[in-house]
């Protein structure tokens, strides 16, 4: 038998890895992880969740939560999710899968970064539209 290459190695194992992923979403198991992340950011913080980029209102009913990595699928710590609506969630692995620099990078520094970025963009932007609106 001719052994995979690195490649094909690769491959497979995202393969495996998104199927456990997907699997994953639909249980019992992470709704549960949802709701106790809920419980312990009202532990550890004064108000609700808002989205890390955009910063609406996050809802568990309705939002997404991000995994910075997926190193603990099933055992999250705290700190391994972030509270991100539907389309910041999107935009975070689109940008993350659209860049080199980015899919390169060890998962949770690149996800953190990204998450960051994404809000300062969008936080400029704002800025720049006010300033537009003031100065006409
Ligand atoms: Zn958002
Ligand atoms: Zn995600």
């Amino acid at each position: 038998m001719r052994a995979l290459s690195k490649h094909a190695r690769k491959s497979a194992k995202r393969d495996e890895h998104r199927t456990r992923y997907y699997a994953y979403m639909g249980s019992d198991a992470w709704r549960a992880v949802r709701a106790g992340w809920l419980t312990e950011y009202r532990m550890r913080f004064v108000g609700e969740p808002a989205c890390a980029v955009c910063e609406k209102e996050w809802q568990l009913s309705r939002d997404d939560l991000h995994h910075h990595t997926y190193d603990r699928l099933g055992a999250e710590a705290f700190e391994d999710l972030a509270p991100l609506c539907r389309s910041c969630h999107s935009r975070v692995h689109d940008t993350i899968r659209g860049s080199r620099h980015w899919s390169r990078m060890r998962d949770v520094a690149a996800s953190i970064k990204v998450i960051q970025r994404l809000r300062l963009l969008l936080r400029n932007d704002v800025d720049h539209r006010h300033q537009r609106t003031r100065a006409s």
